[in-house]
């Protein structure tokens, strides 16, 4: 097995053949076209996709634009971080971190709503 650093070349627009060092957490490139800009190149990993009966609701993956010429951390950046899709936001984990304890506040907050239409329902609830 190889230890040299995995590269992947991809043809551009305006530099050619671009060889960039490429991320264990890559899944690769498919939808690269030859005619992107080199700053186009975007590392993406697996997404994580939360569904509920079937209505996709939001992915969540790790992003990098290597050569990106707007370095806007939560847009496309040279710093990998986490995109997610429900608000089209890059985050680091600070954010993400934070995104995930207001989920686990909604969460919280549609099992009061459960229990709140439970009793009206049970007509404990006039
Ligand atoms: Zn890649």
């Amino acid at each position: 097995m190889s230890t040299e650093p995995r590269t992947i070349t991809l043809p551009t627009a305006d530099y050619g053949d671009v060889t960039v060092p490429e991320p264990d957490w890559c899944t690769g490139h498919p939808n690269h076209r030859p005619d992107d800009q080199r700053a186009d190149i975007h590392h993406s990993g697996p997404d994580i996709s939360l569904t509920w009966r079937g209505h996709h609701i939001t992915d969540a993956c790790i992003v990098q634009t290597p050569f990106t010429e707007t370095d806007v951390p939560e847009l496309s950046s040279r710093t990998p971080g986490v995109s997610v899709s429900v608000i089209a936001r890059t985050l680091d984990p600070a954010s993400l971190y934070d995104l995930a304890a207001a989920l686990d506040g909604y969460a919280d907050q549609l099992r009061d709503l459960a229990d709140q239409l439970d009793t009206i329902l049970t007509g404990g609830g006039q």
